[in-house]
């Protein structure tokens, strides 16, 4: 499955976005609204958060216990973000897709274009802050960060905009309904595409 034939009726669409662009609401609304769309859990070495919950959220692992996995080929994609290892099951993936089940894979972009290149019909979509003004707002009303940390998620903001060039689509979340109308769009185009049916020449 893993190869530049990938011939699978299962579609995985790749979520990428600033801290605080509204990336993972949008998933979850996603994922209860369309049958079928479930959002793949990851593996991460950060501590849990309050509300958090292990095996919804993330897989909460240790240093060693990700190396490990890592090591025996277990991720598909892995990378270190904010000082943390992330990874996303490379059985988990391939067994959705198999079974013709649509999955969302909230990455960062260094694993998106880690999927592209494994997975070339997987369809990288960018969630973008209406600007970066408004982006600071956001994560000032959030609350959950420091002064210096907001500034961090900026300066990262800046850098991960630079890479949207490379995805597929770009949705602007200023309204989050337009954008989620946005999202139902392009899964139900991308679901109709010639080369998801298996349907022989
Ligand atoms: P958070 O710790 O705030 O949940 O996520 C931090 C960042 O890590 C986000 O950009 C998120 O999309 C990214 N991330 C979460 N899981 C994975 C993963 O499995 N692989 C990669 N490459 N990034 C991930």
């Amino acid at each position: 499955m893993f190869n530049n034939q990938d011939k699978t009726k299962g579609c995985l669409f790749v979520f990428s976005a600033p801290s605080g662009t509204g990336k993972t609401t949008l998933a979850k609304r996603l994922c209860s609204e369309i049958n079928g769309l479930a959002h793949s859990v990851s593996y991460t070495t950060r501590s849990m958060r309050e509300g958090e919950i292990e095996g919804i959220h993330y897989h909460f692992v240790t240093v060693d216990e990700f190396k490990d996995m890592a090591e025996q080929g277990d991720f598909i994609e892995w990378a270190v973000v904010h000082g943390n290892y992330y990874g996303t099951s490379r059985l988990k993936i391939q067994e959705r897709l198999d079974n013709s089940l649509d999955t969302i894979l909230d990455i960062d972009t260094q694993g998106a274009a880690e999927i592209k290149r494994l997975l070339p019909s997987s369809v990288l979509i960018f969630i973008m802050p209406p600007s970066l003004e408004v982006l600071k707002k956001r994560l000032v009303l959030r609350g959950t960060d420091k002064e210096d940390v907001i500034k961090q998620r900026l300066l990262k903001a800046e850098e991960e905009i630079k890479e949207s060039f490379h995805y597929d689509y770009i949705v602007v979340n200023d309204v989050f309904d337009e954008a989620l109308e946005d999202l139902k769009c392009i899964i139900r185009a991308e679901k109709k595409k010639t080369h998801r049916y298996l349907i022989p020449p």
